[in-house]
């Protein structure tokens, strides 16, 4: 099988309500924007995926991409993840081309892609994972309201200046929802988007005294509580704490995970198949954590399309315990996120999520839709 032409489109699928990330604070939200590329084979299968994108700069990265792709056998998944990693080399990140392979390759097996690289569990427990840093009583609110929806774990933003104001929003949702759900806290302090709205860096004497405050609320996990290279601060405070550390959507390849892993850095490790390695080395970083003990939930943060590739992940591995959902209405929504998919993937009445079992990525894009709202650029 060969490689034979690639498509891409520039998309920016209006969103019906504005959304205001805590990550890139001041910067309202007003599209979900991605590059959508599918790939063509010689034998009539094509591939998917999709890479987030925050305007169009992401607008050259297929045209330098379908230089080294053409005519290349996607079986050989090694020789890509090289091609993938030069990428940095010339400044783009192309790790959510590897996903298009294995949406081929499943696809010419007649399997869903989790089945070939372990087929560990049809269906993962899901938290919610809010996006907005907001005021306690709105947040009791959606938090009951997702508790509605069948979720039984939800994960909360703090990024506020002071730790008094971000715990005061994870107290308030503590006493609302007793022990009927886990919570988990996001610092988001590995996302050094600077340059627009104010917002406090975390040193290491802050991230031990929300974790200390975080053990006596029983949360289940705290994010990324420092920078993303900050490894000696990451296992000091993972050394110091009962409550779980988690991070690593901002890593990439498996060096910087081998770092985190080896260092002890978190008790989660979370790559994000799309943002950070690609399935091919998921599955490797998910080996490095096992053998460790440790945990990878991947990040899924992203549109659609990224999220089934990594709901593929975790379906592939022994060592996840939780998928992340990302909600927050009314500005990201399950129709909003996966609106290049024919279906938004759901969450169920007991709070799991399935693995799609179709072959491939077990998606359907929806292509009228990407080819209304998206710039042919490739
Ligand atoms: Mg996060």
């Amino acid at each position: 099988m060969k490689i034979t032409d690639a498509e891409a489109y520039l998309c920016h699928f209006p969103l019906s309500a504005p959304f205001y990330p805590s990550w890139i604070p001041g910067v309202p939200q007003m599209n979900n924007s991605c590059l959508i590329v599918r790939l063509v084979t010689d034998e009539g299968i094509d591939g998917y995926t999709a890479s987030v994108g925050f305007l169009n700069e992401m607008k050259g990265v297929p045209e330098l991409l379908k230089l080294f792709l053409i005519g290349r056998d996607p079986f050989k998944v090694e020789d890509f993840i090289k091609v993938f990693r030069s990428g940095k080399a010339v400044g783009i990140r192309a790790w959510f081309m590897d996903v298009a392979l294995w949406d081929i390759i499943g696809k010419a097996t007649g399997q869903p892609i989790y089945r070939l690289l372990g087929g560990y569990r049809k269906r993962v427990k899901a938290y919610a994972s809010t996006g907005e840093i907001r005021e306690a009583g709105r947040r009791v609110e959606d938090v009951l309201a997702l508790k509605e929806m069948g979720f039984g774990a939800v994960k909360l933003r703090i990024r506020s200046e002071s730790i008094r104001e971000d715990m005061e929003v994870v107290e308030a949702v503590r006493d609302a929802v007793g022990d009927s759900m886990e919570i988990m806290v996001d610092a988001n302090q590995a996302w050094p988007v600077h340059g627009f709205s104010e917002y406090p860096t975390w040193d290491l004497k802050r991230a031990i005294e929300t974790a200390r405050r975080c053990e006596e609320l029983e949360i289940l996990w705290l994010e990324e509580p420092l920078g993303m290279y900050d490894y000696e601060g990451l296992s000091i405070l993972t050394a110091s704490t009962s409550i779980l550390i988690a991070g690593g959507e901002m890593n990439s390849d498996i060096y910087d995970f081998r770092e985190l892993i080896n260092r002890r850095c978190y008790d989660i490790v979370q790559p994000d198949v799309t943002l950070s390695c690609g399935i091919t080395n998921g599955k490797k970083i998910a080996g490095m954590a096992e053998a460790a003990g440790l945990t990878l939930n991947p990040h899924t943060w992203t549109n659609g399309i990224g999220f089934a590739a990594n709901l593929h992940l975790m379906g592939a591995i022994p060592n996840c315990t939780y998928c992340e959902y990302p909600i927050e209405p009314p500005g990201w929504t399950p129709e909003a996120r996966d609106i290049m998919l024919s279906s938004p993937i759901r969450v169920d009445s007991e709070g799991f999520v399935n693995v799609p079992s179709s072959p491939g990525l077990g998606i359907e894009v929806d292509m009228e839709k990407v080819r209304a709202h998206g710039e042919k650029i490739l």
